[in-house]
Protein backbone atom coordinates (compact mmCIF):
# COMPACT_ATOMS: atom_id res chain seq x y z
CA UNK A 1 0.00 0.00 0.00
CA UNK A 2 0.97 3.36 -1.08
CA UNK A 3 1.14 6.31 1.29
CA UNK A 4 2.08 9.72 1.59
CA UNK A 5 3.75 9.55 5.21
CA UNK A 6 7.27 9.12 6.42
CA UNK A 7 7.86 5.47 7.49
CA UNK A 8 9.97 4.35 10.66
CA UNK A 9 9.96 2.09 13.76
CA UNK A 10 6.84 2.57 16.21
CA UNK A 11 5.61 5.44 13.99
CA UNK A 12 1.81 5.27 13.79
CA UNK A 13 0.14 6.11 10.81
CA UNK A 14 -3.86 7.36 10.51
CA UNK A 15 -5.35 6.13 7.38
CA UNK A 16 -7.25 7.92 4.98
CA UNK A 17 -10.98 6.98 4.03
CA UNK A 18 -10.30 5.92 1.12
CA UNK A 19 -7.53 3.39 1.99
CA UNK A 20 -9.62 2.26 4.91
CA UNK A 21 -11.90 1.35 2.68
CA UNK A 22 -9.82 -0.56 0.69
CA UNK A 23 -8.29 -2.11 3.56
CA UNK A 24 -11.44 -3.38 5.80
CA UNK A 25 -13.72 -3.41 3.27
CA UNK A 26 -12.63 -4.50 0.00
CA UNK A 27 -9.58 -6.77 1.41
CA UNK A 28 -11.82 -7.28 5.14
CA UNK A 29 -8.86 -6.79 7.00
CA UNK A 30 -8.80 -6.32 11.28
CA UNK A 31 -7.22 -5.61 13.88
CA UNK A 32 -4.12 -7.31 14.20
CA UNK A 33 -2.99 -8.15 10.72
CA UNK A 34 -0.18 -6.89 8.80
CA UNK A 35 -0.38 -4.86 6.12
CA UNK A 36 3.06 -3.88 3.95
CA UNK A 37 3.45 -0.06 2.79
CA UNK A 38 5.58 2.23 1.17
CA UNK A 39 6.41 5.51 0.55
CA UNK A 40 8.81 5.48 -2.52
CA UNK A 41 11.88 6.90 0.17
CA UNK A 42 11.93 4.64 2.76
CA UNK A 43 11.31 1.30 1.28
CA UNK A 44 8.83 -1.45 2.35
CA UNK A 45 7.54 -1.73 5.97
CA UNK A 46 5.48 -4.26 7.55
CA UNK A 47 2.56 -2.23 9.60
CA UNK A 48 0.26 -3.31 11.97
CA UNK A 49 -3.55 -2.90 12.17
CA UNK A 50 -4.17 -1.35 15.16
CA UNK A 51 -7.72 0.43 14.99
CA UNK A 52 -10.35 0.37 12.07
CA UNK A 53 -12.92 2.55 11.47
CA UNK A 54 -15.75 3.35 8.49
CA UNK A 55 -13.98 7.05 8.10
CA UNK A 56 -10.34 5.60 9.21
CA UNK A 57 -8.56 3.64 10.95
CA UNK A 58 -4.20 3.38 12.18
CA UNK A 59 -1.32 1.60 11.40
CA UNK A 60 1.62 1.27 13.43
CA UNK A 61 4.75 0.36 11.55
CA UNK A 62 6.72 -2.43 13.01
CA UNK A 63 10.03 -3.31 10.79
CA UNK A 64 11.33 -2.62 7.39
CA UNK A 65 11.25 -6.05 5.23
CA UNK A 66 12.92 -4.19 1.71
CA UNK A 67 15.14 -1.46 1.33
CA UNK A 68 14.78 1.29 -0.91
CA UNK A 69 14.82 0.50 -4.75
CA UNK A 70 15.60 3.33 -6.68
CA UNK A 71 15.32 2.54 -10.64
CA UNK A 72 18.05 3.74 -13.20
CA UNK A 73 17.29 7.08 -14.05
CA UNK A 74 15.06 6.55 -17.50
CA UNK A 75 12.56 8.73 -18.50
CA UNK A 76 9.64 8.32 -20.42
CA UNK A 77 8.56 11.49 -22.55
CA UNK A 78 5.35 10.55 -24.99
CA UNK A 79 2.68 13.15 -26.04
CA UNK A 80 -0.70 12.16 -24.86
CA UNK A 81 -3.04 10.55 -27.13
CA UNK A 82 -6.62 9.28 -26.07
CA UNK A 83 -7.57 8.61 -22.59
CA UNK A 84 -7.57 4.83 -22.67
CA UNK A 85 -4.25 4.62 -24.21
CA UNK A 86 -2.68 7.46 -22.30
CA UNK A 87 -3.71 5.98 -18.87
CA UNK A 88 -1.85 2.47 -20.85
CA UNK A 89 1.40 4.26 -21.34
CA UNK A 90 1.35 5.25 -17.58
CA UNK A 91 0.87 1.81 -16.54
CA UNK A 92 3.44 0.21 -18.73
CA UNK A 93 5.95 2.90 -18.06
CA UNK A 94 5.47 2.33 -14.19
CA UNK A 95 5.65 -1.39 -14.77
CA UNK A 96 8.69 -1.29 -16.82
CA UNK A 97 10.90 0.56 -14.81
CA UNK A 98 10.50 4.20 -15.84
CA UNK A 99 11.67 6.70 -13.07
CA UNK A 100 10.08 9.93 -14.45
CA UNK A 101 6.81 10.11 -17.27
CA UNK A 102 6.66 13.63 -19.07
CA UNK A 103 3.56 14.35 -20.95
CA UNK A 104 4.84 16.46 -24.18
CA UNK A 105 3.04 18.18 -25.91
CA UNK A 106 4.46 17.99 -29.95
CA UNK A 107 3.47 19.46 -33.38
CA UNK A 108 1.16 16.94 -33.66
CA UNK A 109 -0.44 16.50 -30.26
CA UNK A 110 -4.07 16.68 -30.39
CA UNK A 111 -4.78 16.70 -26.89
CA UNK A 112 -4.67 20.12 -25.21
CA UNK A 113 -5.12 18.78 -21.36
CA UNK A 114 -3.98 15.82 -19.40
CA UNK A 115 -5.45 14.72 -15.65
CA UNK A 116 -2.44 14.68 -14.25
CA UNK A 117 -3.76 13.40 -10.87
CA UNK A 118 -5.40 10.43 -12.54
CA UNK A 119 -2.34 9.44 -13.96
CA UNK A 120 -0.48 9.40 -10.96
CA UNK A 121 -3.08 7.43 -9.56
CA UNK A 122 -2.28 5.00 -12.36
CA UNK A 123 1.28 5.25 -11.51
CA UNK A 124 0.90 4.43 -7.75
CA UNK A 125 -1.45 1.39 -8.78
CA UNK A 126 1.39 0.17 -11.24
CA UNK A 127 3.89 0.41 -8.36
CA UNK A 128 1.45 -1.26 -5.85
CA UNK A 129 0.65 -4.13 -8.27
CA UNK A 130 4.45 -5.17 -9.15
CA UNK A 131 5.69 -4.65 -5.52
CA UNK A 132 8.01 -1.96 -6.36
CA UNK A 133 9.15 0.58 -3.39
CA UNK A 134 9.45 3.12 -5.71
CA UNK A 135 6.46 5.76 -7.52
CA UNK A 136 7.07 7.48 -10.80
CA UNK A 137 6.35 11.12 -10.80
CA UNK A 138 4.19 12.00 -13.78
CA UNK A 139 4.99 15.73 -14.75
CA UNK A 140 2.81 18.07 -15.91
CA UNK A 141 2.21 18.49 -19.49
CA UNK A 142 4.29 20.92 -21.60
CA UNK A 143 5.97 21.32 -25.11
CA UNK A 144 8.41 19.76 -26.04
CA UNK A 145 10.23 22.24 -27.87
CA UNK A 146 10.75 23.88 -24.53
CA UNK A 147 12.24 20.70 -22.90
CA UNK A 148 14.45 20.73 -25.88
CA UNK A 149 15.33 24.20 -25.27
CA UNK A 150 16.70 23.02 -21.70
CA UNK A 151 17.97 20.02 -22.49
CA UNK A 152 20.76 18.52 -20.29
CA UNK A 153 22.75 16.95 -22.82
CA UNK A 154 24.30 14.32 -20.01
CA UNK A 155 21.19 12.80 -20.40
CA UNK A 156 20.90 10.85 -23.66
CA UNK A 157 17.51 11.26 -25.76
CA UNK A 158 16.60 7.85 -27.57
CA UNK A 159 14.26 8.94 -30.27
CA UNK A 160 11.93 6.49 -31.33
CA UNK A 161 11.45 8.03 -35.39
CA UNK A 162 9.19 6.22 -37.31
CA UNK A 163 10.52 7.54 -40.54
CA UNK A 164 13.69 5.33 -39.87
CA UNK A 165 13.51 2.42 -41.82
CA UNK A 166 16.59 1.32 -42.60
CA UNK A 167 16.25 -2.53 -41.23
CA UNK A 168 20.32 -2.55 -40.65
CA UNK A 169 20.19 0.14 -37.76
CA UNK A 170 20.80 -1.59 -35.01
CA UNK A 171 20.10 0.71 -31.63
CA UNK A 172 22.98 0.92 -29.85
CA UNK A 173 21.21 2.20 -26.50
CA UNK A 174 22.94 4.53 -24.04
CA UNK A 175 23.00 3.97 -20.58
CA UNK A 176 21.15 5.77 -17.39
CA UNK A 177 20.81 9.08 -17.70
CA UNK A 178 18.75 8.71 -20.07
CA UNK A 179 14.88 9.44 -21.75
CA UNK A 180 13.05 8.02 -24.59
CA UNK A 181 10.78 10.05 -26.50
CA UNK A 182 7.75 9.03 -28.27
CA UNK A 183 5.42 10.74 -30.89
CA UNK A 184 1.61 11.14 -31.01
CA UNK A 185 -1.01 9.54 -33.74
CA UNK A 186 0.43 11.23 -36.42
CA UNK A 187 4.11 11.04 -36.11
CA UNK A 188 6.44 14.28 -35.49
CA UNK A 189 6.21 17.09 -37.60
CA UNK A 190 9.41 17.37 -40.22
CA UNK A 191 10.96 20.33 -38.46
CA UNK A 192 10.82 18.44 -34.95
CA UNK A 193 12.58 15.48 -36.53
CA UNK A 194 15.07 17.78 -38.30
CA UNK A 195 15.91 18.93 -34.57
CA UNK A 196 16.13 16.25 -32.98
CA UNK A 197 18.48 14.75 -35.96
CA UNK A 198 20.89 17.66 -35.45
CA UNK A 199 20.84 17.98 -31.71
CA UNK A 200 23.38 16.39 -29.12
CA UNK A 201 22.84 13.60 -27.01
CA UNK A 202 20.14 11.99 -29.41
CA UNK A 203 19.97 8.26 -30.42
CA UNK A 204 17.54 7.84 -33.05
CA UNK A 205 15.95 4.89 -32.64
CA UNK A 206 14.05 2.31 -35.35
CA UNK A 207 11.37 0.07 -33.09
CA UNK A 208 11.52 -2.03 -36.49
CA UNK A 209 9.65 -1.53 -40.01
CA UNK A 210 5.93 -1.80 -39.03
CA UNK A 211 4.75 1.23 -37.63
CA UNK A 212 3.92 0.92 -34.08
CA UNK A 213 0.64 2.44 -32.26
CA UNK A 214 2.43 5.02 -30.05
CA UNK A 215 1.10 2.99 -26.88
CA UNK A 216 2.80 -0.25 -27.67
CA UNK A 217 6.14 1.77 -29.22
CA UNK A 218 6.32 3.03 -25.76
CA UNK A 219 6.11 -0.34 -24.31
CA UNK A 220 8.49 -1.75 -26.87
CA UNK A 221 11.05 0.86 -26.60
CA UNK A 222 10.94 0.62 -22.51
CA UNK A 223 11.55 -2.80 -22.81
CA UNK A 224 14.41 -2.89 -25.64
CA UNK A 225 15.92 -0.36 -23.04
CA UNK A 226 15.63 -2.37 -20.04
CA UNK A 227 17.09 -5.94 -22.30
CA UNK A 228 20.14 -3.46 -22.92
CA UNK A 229 20.95 -1.49 -19.90
CA UNK A 230 18.19 -2.34 -17.19
CA UNK A 231 19.82 -3.51 -13.93
N1 LIG B 1 -1.38 5.99 -35.97
C1 LIG B 1 -0.77 5.12 -35.00
C2 LIG B 1 -1.42 5.34 -33.64
O1 LIG B 1 -2.61 5.62 -33.66
O2 LIG B 1 -0.90 5.23 -32.54
C3 LIG B 1 0.71 5.25 -35.15
C4 LIG B 1 1.43 6.14 -34.19
S1 LIG B 1 3.18 6.22 -34.32
C5 LIG B 1 3.35 7.39 -35.60
C6 LIG B 1 3.50 7.04 -32.78
C7 LIG B 1 4.92 7.06 -32.28
O3 LIG B 1 5.35 5.75 -31.96
C8 LIG B 1 5.93 7.59 -33.25
O4 LIG B 1 6.00 9.00 -33.26
C9 LIG B 1 7.23 6.97 -32.73
O5 LIG B 1 7.75 7.69 -31.62
C10 LIG B 1 6.75 5.62 -32.25
N2 LIG B 1 6.90 4.56 -33.26
C11 LIG B 1 5.93 3.79 -33.81
N3 LIG B 1 6.45 2.90 -34.66
C12 LIG B 1 7.78 3.09 -34.68
C13 LIG B 1 8.88 2.47 -35.36
N4 LIG B 1 8.70 1.48 -36.20
N5 LIG B 1 10.12 2.93 -35.12
C14 LIG B 1 10.33 3.95 -34.26
N6 LIG B 1 9.34 4.58 -33.58
C15 LIG B 1 8.08 4.16 -33.79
Amino acid sequence: LFLEHALGQGQVIDLSRDHAHYLFNVLRMTAGQRVAVFNGQHGEWQAEIVATGKRGGTLRCLMQSAPQRMPPDLWLLFAPIKKARTDFIVEKAAELGAARILPVQTDFTNSERIRQDRLQAHSVEAAEQCGGTYVPEVAALQPLSRLLDSWDMSRALIFADEALNDPSTRPMLPPAPAAILIGPEGGFSPAERARLHKMGSVTPISLGPRILRADTAAVAALTLWQNVQGD
